[in-house]
């Protein structure tokens, strides 16, 4: 073993060796679970405001038997690009996989966390949502949704299983855990400690719920969160700018509304479509209006929200599986999706941007005697740092260039108040989905500076303390110059250290490559 760590060494400790085969040396066995827009306010623990109408037990019970953050955020908040950085440990300009859209297949003869894993005798499986368009490398086992732009379907969906393409039948969420439990019990090697990615399409658009949840809040009203009627006052070409509002871009589809009859294929799929680009769409003539953006809402989020529950009963049949077979002990499981998600938030659906509700991601750890439970910890932990910590508890040295680092001694309760006293950020996809500009910016502690460069240039700045909701761009305030020259030499000096101080001609060149307009 190149490298102990403080997790290890008390395992070493401590260790009795347990009766589960594959455990030597006190190695841990590794569940990582991975949904897809799975923001951290539609988590009961994270105490959003479904926590009462949509609670989330299974997820629930891991924060109570281990280590909640509430500051762990994304490098690029779209799905595959913050998947590329969680495996590489490294930003999208490194990795290569800027966008989810035009851009290269993600490269699998790069490092990533699960081949290290792989050679130091891990025995390792993906199974559900990749969308990275290459086949995985360094697994010994995959079988993830392919077919609609990597997507998958939410019923009688298409999977990669080694190779092979096969349709199985039912729904996307409940195979994916039959699936992952099927590996568990009889397709891995028991006589190797084990990690498996156990990662959910849902609750991805267009958000279909099981059959059994499709009614699961009726007659109810959900709650709306604070900036639900935000007017994008002093963020009028970026926030104001977007083609993801609840009021005027979700489709008939995403609505689940009823297509007049007699419609051929062609023009079945371009009713589905329509809303997509502002077009105007009503269930009935007299729905206007505010009632109207609350009709939308609530049927959005009911659906969101429903995808979920089946998220939290599959976690909760690995939770049982654990717990019976006596693997509990031995197992460390994460829990995290792979960017925030607007819930209603600013009046949208969708993520991409640099804002709260986006930008952070759920991540709660379990590994019952190594981890004390019950914890809320807010240090700021990033994407990128899920390889090297996940390395490291496993007792292997990262790679060396590796842009992340080992979150450990956070874990083990040792410190730290700042282990990272800064984020970076920069996202690349334009115009096509959502019309967000790209930026780039820094969030301290305290405060948020963006640069959308595209074809504007505008910065912002967020107060967090005395704006959390990021209604109120401070740019431009006089009394504000100092702090904005503070946090760009900051911001530069980051670009620096992650090797991102390119021209904005070199970014936009990323964003213009592939490009897909509306
Ligand atoms: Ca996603």
């Amino acid at each position: 073993m190149k490298h102990c760590s403080k997790l290890l060494a008390l395992l070493v400790c401590t260790a009795v060796l347990s009766p589960v085969s594959g455990q030597e040396e006190g190695r841990p066995n590794i569940i990582y679970i991975m949904s897809d827009d799975h923001a951290s306010h539609a988590i009961s623990a994270y105490n959003g405001i479904y926590k009462d109408v949509a609670p989330t037990p299974n997820i629930d019970r891991l924060a109570k038997e281990g280590m909640l953050f509430s500051n762990a955020f994304c490098t690029n908040s779209i799905c595959g690009p913050s998947r590329a950085a969680i495996l590489t440990g490294k930003y999208s300009h490194l990795n290569g996989f800027y966008k989810n859209e035009g851009g290269d297949p993600f490269n699998g003869n790069q490092e990533t966390f699960p081949k290290v894993l792989q050679r130091e005798g891990y025995t390792t499986a993906i199974i559900g949502k990749w969308h990275l368009w290459s086949e995985p490398t360094g697994f010994d086992y995959f079988k993830y949704h392919t077919l609609n732009g990597e997507q998958g379907s939410y019923w009688d969906p298409v999977y990669n299983d080694n190779g092979e393409l096969v349709k199985e039948e039912g729904y996307a969420t409940n195979l994916t855990g039959d699936f992952a439990l099927d590996w568990l019990e009889n397709k891995r090697d028991k006589s190797k400690p084990f990690m498996l990615m156990f990662q959910f399409k849902a609750p991805h658009r267009p958000w279909y719920p099981d059959r059994k949840y499709e009614n699961l809040f009726e007659g109810m009203e959900m709650p709306y969160p604070e900036t639900f009627n935000d007017n994008y006052a002093t963020r009028e070409l970026t926030a104001g700018k977007t083609m993801m509002t609840i009021e005027n871009h979700l489709t008939h589809k995403d609505l689940k509304m009823v297509p007049p009859q007699g419609l051929s294929r062609d023009a079945f799929k371009k009713w589905e479509r329509l809303g997509d680009k502002g077009e105007y769409i009503s269930p009935s003539d007299t729905l206007t209006g505010m009632a109207l953006k609350k009709w939308k809402y609530q049927r959005y989020i009911k659906d969101y929200l429903a995808c979920i529950r089946s998220v939290d009963d599959n976690i909760g049949r690995l939770l049982k599986y654990l717990d019976e077979s006596g693997l509990t002990e031995d197992t460390i499981i994460i829990y995290t999706a792979d960017q925030g998600f607007y819930l209603g938030d600013h009046g949208w659906y969708d993520k991409r941007f640099m804002y709260e509700q986006s930008l952070r991601m759920p991540f709660i750890i379990r590994y019952p005697g190594k981890i004390k439970a019950g914890q809320k910890n807010g240090n700021t932990i990033l994407n990128i740092d899920f390889a090297p910590t996940i390395l490291d508890m496993a007792g292997v040295a990262p790679p060396s260039d590796i842009q992340g680092k080992s979150f450990v001694p956070v874990l083990m309760g040792e410190s730290s108040k700042d282990f990272r006293n800064a984020v970076y950020y920069h996202y690349y996809e334009f115009p096509k989905w959502h019309n967000v500009q790209p930026h780039y910016g820094i969030r301290t502690d305290r405060y948020k500076l963006i640069h959308f460069y595209y074809d504007v240039d505008v910065w912002e700045l967020y107060d967090l303390k005395t704006d959390p909701n990021e209604m109120t761009n401070s740019y431009a305030d006089r009394d504000k110059r100092g702090l904005v020259r503070r946090l760009k030499r900051k911001l530069a000096k980051l670009q620096k250290e992650y090797g991102d101080d390119v021209s904005l001609e070199q970014m936009r060149e990323v964003t213009r490559k592939g490009m897909i307009e509306y």
